[in-house]
């Protein structure tokens, strides 16, 4: 789950990780009070899940109650486009007023939980700013790395360490590694997979200071945190997930156009592979589990034939605890009630197959039936045009 800069930054502030004052805004009125009350000059920023905002005009310093309200009318609501939103953008709907700090030096510092290394891996550089990916990509050496022993935990030399190499002097390291120490505290008890600070800055007395916040929780881990919970903003999540989540489907938006349900995490891994196999793509990943009710089959379909990218439907049971009579009715159910103007190839297997088989040819909608995964596939890709 992302979470917005100023939910991080409140984190943080319990963690004893520096940030400037702030204060949030819903409205013009609001972000210039909070404005008078911080004192001048301050910055004015968009809050949404995506960041390059910078770039986007999302961002603005403001030195006077005039400049702020301006900025303010200027982005509160706006549709604001950044190298990471997609063409879409994302509407702003609040600002963080904060502070603005003296700069004398920008740096990135990130952590993440590093699959490869199989550990938490600490990531940082000189080239902190608004280019970090560019740098990233054709300078990867310019990023250091401490990758933490999970049973040790990050040992202060790490800390120390990646500040030394940083090549800060002596008072700038010590205070860089306390806030390494803090946010790998922070990462970990607060379940993080991601947390990146860019710019971590230098301010100009030499202490360093969180300018962004960008936290990732782990979902799994939510659980254990009902106040991280809350922390939620369902505006900037896919709606069609949102949806899904509601009704217990496990739900994933892809980038093709083959919509995909299953049941079942393996089967439905193995459906994304055969139709990657006949030269389609999948739409989405949707597994409506074990014991999913016709209710369930049916907000699925409706969540797939919502997704306009999707070009056919391709409904690949295996029927254990979910029968195949069952998945039938709820597919019948979903076609009766809404019209569904895309190919829908299903293939059942398993208990009640007959059952369901029937259901499916006797409701007088056009459904396609396969008898095989191998005909199926071959009916996926025939009904999205490819040709392999
Ligand atoms: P992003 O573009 O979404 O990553 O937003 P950031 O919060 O990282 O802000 C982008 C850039 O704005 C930073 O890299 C800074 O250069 C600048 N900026 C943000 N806050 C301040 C501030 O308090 N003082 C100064 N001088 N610059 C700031
Ligand atoms: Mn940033």
């Amino acid at each position: 789950m992302r979470i917005h800069e100023y939910q991080a930054k409140q984190l943080f502030a319990k963690y004893g990780i520096p940030v400037s004052a702030s204060n949030t805004a819903s409205t013009v009125d609001e972000a210039v009070s909070s404005a008078n009350a911080l004192g001048y000059p301050v910055v004015v920023k968009a809050q949404i899940h995506a960041g390059g905002r910078g770039k986007g005009g999302g961002i603005e310093l403001a030195k006077s109650a005039s400049q702020v309200r301006d900025a303010a009318t200027r982005m509160l609501g706006m549709t604001l486009v950044t190298p990471q939103t997609g063409s879409g953008g994302r509407i702003v709907r609040l600002l963080l007023i904060e502070s603005a700090a003296d700069i004398a030096q920008e740096l990135y510092l990130g952590m993440a939980i590093d699959r490869g290394n199989r550990a938490i891996t600490v990531m940082a550089s000189r080239a902190g700013g608004v280019d970090i990916e560019e740098t990233a990509l054709r300078d990867p050496d310019a990023i250091l790395k401490e990758i933490v022993d999970p049973f040790l935990g990050l040992r202060p030399f790490q800390a120390f360490r990646l500040a030394h190499r940083l090549g800060l002097p002596i008072k700038t390291a010590r205070g860089v590694a306390k806030f390494i120490q803090s946010l790998y505290r922070l990462f970990c008890e607060q379940d993080c997979v991601l947390a990146e600070i860019n710019p971590l800055a230098i301010t100009s007395d030499g202490d360093p200071l969180a300018i962004d916040a960008k936290l990732n929780l782990d979902d799994n881990g939510l659980f254990r945190h009902p106040d991280l919970r809350d922390l939620r903003d369902l505006n900037e999540e896919d709606p069609l997930e949102v949806e899904a989540t509601a009704v217990n489907l496990n739900y994933i938006k892809l980038d093709g156009t083959v919509g995909c349900l299953v049941n079942g995490a393996g089967l439905a891994m193995a459906t994304m592979d055969l139709i990657k196999h006949v030269g389609a793509s999948p739409a989405n990943f949707l597994d409506v589990g074990g014991g999913a009710t016709a209710e369930m089959i049916e907000k699925g379909v409706q969540i797939l034939i919502g997704d306009p990218d999707v070009k056919a439907v391709f409904i690949n049971i295996f029927g254990g605890i979910l029968r195949c009579d069952v998945l039938a009715e709820g597919v019948v159910a979903a076609a009766k009630k809404l019209s569904i103007l895309v190919p829908v190839i299903v293939r059942l297997e398993g208990t009640n197959v007959e059952q369901g088989r029937r259901i499916l040819n006797e409701s007088g909608l056009s459904f396609r039936t396969a008898s095989s995964l191998g005909e199926a596939a071959v009916m996926v890709a025939a009904a999205v045009g490819v040709t392999s």
